[in-house]
């Protein structure tokens, strides 16, 4: 099992960790604690580097499985056995790019909600870009321009962003996460974790974030397409 040390500190860029277990065909590694992101919620994973015994690896793809965080390495060298000390280093500025898009998205998402009643439905962000699917059936490209107004008030209203972990029995006494389908998470979820802009949005969610709006950026609607008479994408670039 892997301790998910992005879920608590999602500004750390480095971090010391044991080798738990190694994965000889997939050139594989997990360790007991991560700050490696292994990507979901339409957030991809990180990237870095692992240092073990003086060899460094490249971290080029992170998955997480069931409890485990998948670290698979880059190049040839021989790979560490199990009990060896890791140092890991995220590629960060691959990172806060995507806390930045992925805050974005949910500023997008919160100030619709509010402005329009309109829910997401789906998304997916890589960095500085993102699109979200709506259920959103008044949406013309006449109001394009508003809501690129409304998103980046928000931005600079320098909203704070508070992550929290709660039992599952009291999330689900939350009508705001109901809203955004919290009854879709799995059975044996005993906690939520949730992201809250203060003010604005409040989901589940497992990605990584930025403290407050103010480091998003400029967010700018960069096209809008009709998927059909309801469902509508937004597309965002953040600068
Ligand atoms: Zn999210």
């Amino acid at each position: 099992m892997t301790e998910l040390l992005y879920q608590t500190d999602a500004y750390l860029q480095e971090f010391k960790a044991g080798v738990t277990s190694v994965l000889m065909d997939e050139r594989a590694v997990v360790l007991d604690q991560s700050a490696f992101y292994p990507g979901g919620g339409g957030q991809p994973c990180d990237f870095g580097s692992l240092n073990v015994n003086g060899v460094e690896y490249a971290v080029d793809k992170v998955k997480k499985q069931g409890e485990d965080v998948l670290h698979f390495l880059g190049g040839t060298s021989p790979l560490p056995s199990a009990g060896a000390a890791a140092h890991g280093t995220l590629d960060w500025t691959r990172r806060y790019k995507l806390m930045r898009t992925h805050t974005a998205l949910h500023v997008l998402c919160g100030t619709i909600f509010r402005d329009y009643g309109a829910q997401v439905t789906g998304g997916n962000m890589e960095p500085l870009k993102g699109h979200l699917d709506f259920e959103f059936e008044t949406m013309r490209g006449e109001l394009v321009r508003d809501i690129e107004a409304a998103i980046n008030k928000e931005v600079h209203l320098s909203r704070d962003i508070r992550v929290n972990i709660l039992p599952r029995d009291e999330a689900f006494q939350i009508p705001d996460l109901i809203r955004t389908k919290i009854n879709l998470l799995p059975e044996g979820i005993s906690h939520v974790r949730t992201i809250e802009i203060v003010g604005l949005d409040l989901q589940a969610d497992g990605g990584t974030h930025v403290r407050n709006t103010n480091e998003v950026g400029h967010i700018r609607i960069a096209d809008y397409k009709s998927k059909g008479a309801i469902n509508k994408r937004i597309y965002i670039e953040v600068e």
